[in-house]
């Protein structure tokens, strides 16, 4: 028992604690940092929804989540953990209803003695994000002597205008720094990796620059399509679905200066820094120079059209692909371009980032070849993975220059020891450390720049490029890179390497 780590001492609420994301994610992420020691006798965990449930029948439905979604477990252990747990009935929408949810919260408090520290974590639906807020403060439930956290699923408004109005109604009732908006991304294991690679390494750290970068891609990738959920996916496409969220704060990640500490607040000011000068494109002409969307048509004759799968609209113009250029006008990536795609039914699953470092000038001789392009590739999903791409002396008389790989892979044992998102988003708030979770400045650029791109598709002033299912989207993506002289290093193979050099 010696090497347990201190426990945390807490009440958790859920708000939606009978919906589908904490029975498979949250159940599962809680019960993992019991057994890790993290959570020992001193917390609590109350589920609420509208439904009547008793106690007994809760604390059922968590340890099947448990026997469902975790790996390892004993009857034993489930059992001391779910004796922890607690239900009752409340519809958030009913001010009433919050009074009993506040005495159950003291009550809990003073039975576990968890020091008036509270977590609420907000798993219902988007439209009630505020109003539970404000009537947490309203009806009494924040602790005055402990801690009071907020955690906040997605998505985080619809365009800035929502967004920051949600953003004011949390703020009537909680200070920014007690709200933990939720980007599972950035609780992945490998878009963590990228501060460690960039700010561990000499060899990165000075060179993440326009000096020696020529441009930094990443790719969010999936190779299926709509899978039943057309009623969403075709009112927010892969804009907002994908780009607006997880690929902008992989982005973060990627353009930030060195924080000043690997504290929360510095590594927000180094994100908020390079998101204020990131270049909002305004109009047709400029986003169409600066970004794509495309929308899938089936490859063969068995395969689907995006405007023919159940519940899409014939003449639907929404985008299951985008590709863009991102521009930041700072003296650090003074020409460097960040290109970004993703998209549905494209030829790969995965989320990547390429970064594409300049060639010295150095002269090896005439007969040496062309250096190529250094390349630092993280894979993020579905296995962590960093590449490197080198120049090397080829095995020939003459010197002659190749390209060489280097390869890491997670092990298995990595994989099995990488805690999921949500158990690190969770341990994360309760450590009350939001260096992973997004921040409210980011978030409100990144809506500022693509309400600007969403302006312009929903008049239909940009193209909307047809691209096969299977390959990676649309010529037109291509051609955004070839402008610059660039390309992307993960080809479709539908598609000839462009540069030899790549
Ligand atoms: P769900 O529909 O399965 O569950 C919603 C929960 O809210 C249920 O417990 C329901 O009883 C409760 N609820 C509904 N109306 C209520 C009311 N008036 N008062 C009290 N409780 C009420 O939804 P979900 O899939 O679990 O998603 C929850 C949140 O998480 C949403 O914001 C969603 O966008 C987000 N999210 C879900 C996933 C996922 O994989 N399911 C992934 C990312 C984000």
């Amino acid at each position: 028992m010696t090497d347990l780590p201190e426990e945390l001492k807490l009440v958790l609420t859920f708000f939606g604690g009978t919906g589908d994301l904490a029975k498979r994610k949250l159940y599962p992420s809680v019960f993992n940092l019991y057994k890790k020691g993290y959570l020992q006798e001193h917390f609590a965990i109350i589920g609420t929804a509208r439904q009547e449930m008793s106690d007994k029948e809760f604390k059922d439905l968590v340890k099947d989540s448990i026997e469902d979604f975790a790996n390892d477990f004993s009857e034993q252990e489930i059992d001391k953990f779910i004796s922890h747990f607690y239900y009752i009935a409340h519809d958030v929408t009913n001010i009433d209803s919050y009074e009993p949810l506040k005495a159950l919260v003291e009550d809990l408090d003073q039975k576990y003695t968890t020091d008036g520290n509270r977590i609420f974590y907000m798993s219902v639906a988007p439209r009630f994000f505020g109003m539970i807020a404000k009537s947490l403060k309203s009806e009494g439930l924040l602790s005055t002597n402990g801690y009071n956290r907020l955690m906040i699923e997605k998505p985080f408004g619809t365009s800035f205008q929502t967004a920051q109005q949600l953003q004011n109604e949390l703020e009537e009732a909680f200070n920014d720094d007690q709200l933990y908006r939720i980007d599972h991304y950035l609780g992945k294991e490998m878009v963590q990796n990228i501060a460690a690679i960039r700010f561990g390494n000499p060899f990165f750290d000075n060179t993440w620059n326009h000096n020696y970068i020529k441009n930094i891609q990443v790719t969010l990738s999936e190779t299926l399509g709509v899978e039943g959920r057309a009623d969403y996916y075709d009112t927010a496409g892969a804009l907002l679905d994908m780009i607006q969220n997880h690929t902008m704060q992989i982005i973060g990640w990627l353009a930030m200066e060195k924080p000043d500490s690997f504290s929360d607040v510095d590594i927000r000011n180094a994100k908020n820094k390079a998101f204020s000068s990131l270049r909002i494109y305004k109009g047709k002409d400029e986003v169409s120079q600066n970004f794509v969307r495309g929308q899938y048509v089936g490859r063969k004759s068995a395969e689907l059209n995006y405007n023919q799968e159940a519940g899409v609209a014939e003449n639907t113009q929404t985008n299951t692909f985008i590709a863009g250029k991102l521009e930041f006008n700072n003296e650090t990536w003074k020409g460097v371009p960040f290109y970004i795609r993703s998209g549905k039914k494209l030829a790969e699953k995965t989320t990547r980032i390429d970064v594409v470092f300049k060639p010295t000038a150095f002269n090896f001789g005439g007969n040496a070849g062309l250096q190529g392009y250094p390349v630092l590739t993280i894979i993020v999903d579905p296995y962590g993975s960093i590449k490197l791409q080198l120049n090397a002396k080829a095995v020939t008389d003459n010197f002659f220059l190749r390209k060489i790989n280097l390869d890491w892979n997670v092990s298995e044992q990595d994989k099995t020891d990488s805690p999921e998102p949500y158990e690190r988003m969770i341990h994360d708030t309760m450590n009350g450390d939001g260096s992973n979770f997004a921040d409210w400045n980011g978030v409100a650029t990144s809506w500022k720049f693509i309400d600007e791109i969403v302006k312009v598709y929903d008049e239909n002033q940009a193209p909307l490029e047809l691209y096969k299912s299977g390959t990676m989207g649309p010529d037109a993506s291509d051609e955004l890179l070839e402008k610059n002289g660039d390309a992307w290093v993960l080809q479709g193979n539908h598609r000839k390497t462009i540069d030899a050099n790549l």
